[in-house]
């Protein structure tokens, strides 16, 4: 593997901190993952913030401080604390941060172990795609998405953050080409279209925070079918 494109060091502290949707925090695990640069830049992201906690001066807090953060504790839902496991940084390092057999461990815990076992929904003919549970913020996914060679998305900028981690194949687009293991990290301001340039099918763990903006009619009549 030859990763050319990594984390945004701001991702990497949102995912240090652990301030992250759940479907953005896998697939930046799944990177960390499959790129020791970034596991590197994690464990540096990590050292900083606990000097800056210990830094902290203490401050005063009311009396009844201890039992409101009780009761905060009680009344917090269960979001699903299997899923939350298997990408939360700091409680299951060991086993969030590896791969193998061409997967991430994290992503595999929600596939059956293996990109063989995907159960795919057609968008158009060569696009497929597989939702994942995990939860993602103001409408945005959590999906893996399969491209025939020689297919395109649609042209389409953000109005969150998406990341696009590959996992087989290749594509390029405006910022440059990406192969396995390369993660696409980007913001609102960037406008771009990804084409499918490997003789293998492309897939791609996708997470957005927020519904695409599509720049052509096509794209915007399509989108509602798709999710995206
Ligand atoms: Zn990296």
């Amino acid at each position: 593997m030859n990763i050319k494109h990594h984390l945004d060091e701001a991702t990497l502290v949102s995912y240090a901190a652990g301030a992250m949707s759940q479907a953005m925090a896998l697939v930046t695990a799944c990177h960390i993952s499959m790129c020791p640069t970034c596991r590197e830049r994690l464990a540096h992201s990590e050292a900083m913030g606990g000097i800056l906690l210990e830094n902290l001066s203490p401050a005063d807090v009311s009396e009844d401080a201890l039992q409101t953060l009780l009761d905060c504790i009680d009344e917090e839902p269960d979001l699903g604390a299997e899923l939350l496991d298997c990408t939360h940084p700091n409680e299951t390092e060991s086993r969030t941060h590896t791969y193998d057999k061409g997967i991430p461990h994290a992503l595999g815990d929600y596939i059956g172990g293996s990109l063989d076992n995907v159960e795919w929904k057609r968008i158009v003919p060569g696009v497929y795609f597989h939702d994942l549970p995990c939860k993602s913020e103001r409408g945005g996914v959590s999906r893996l998405l399969r491209i025939a060679p020689g297919k395109a998305m649609l042209p389409h900028s953000h109005d969150g953050n998406e990341l696009t981690l590959i996992l087989q194949g290749s594509f390029s687009d405006e910022i440059g080409r990406f192969t396995v293991g390369d993660i696409a990290d980007l913001d609102n301001e960037v406008e771009h279209q990804p084409l499918v340039d490997s003789d293998v099918d492309c897939i791609c763990l996708i997470a957005t925070d927020a519904p695409l903006k599509f720049s052509t009619l096509l794209g915007k009549i399509v989108q509602p079918m798709t999710g995206f």
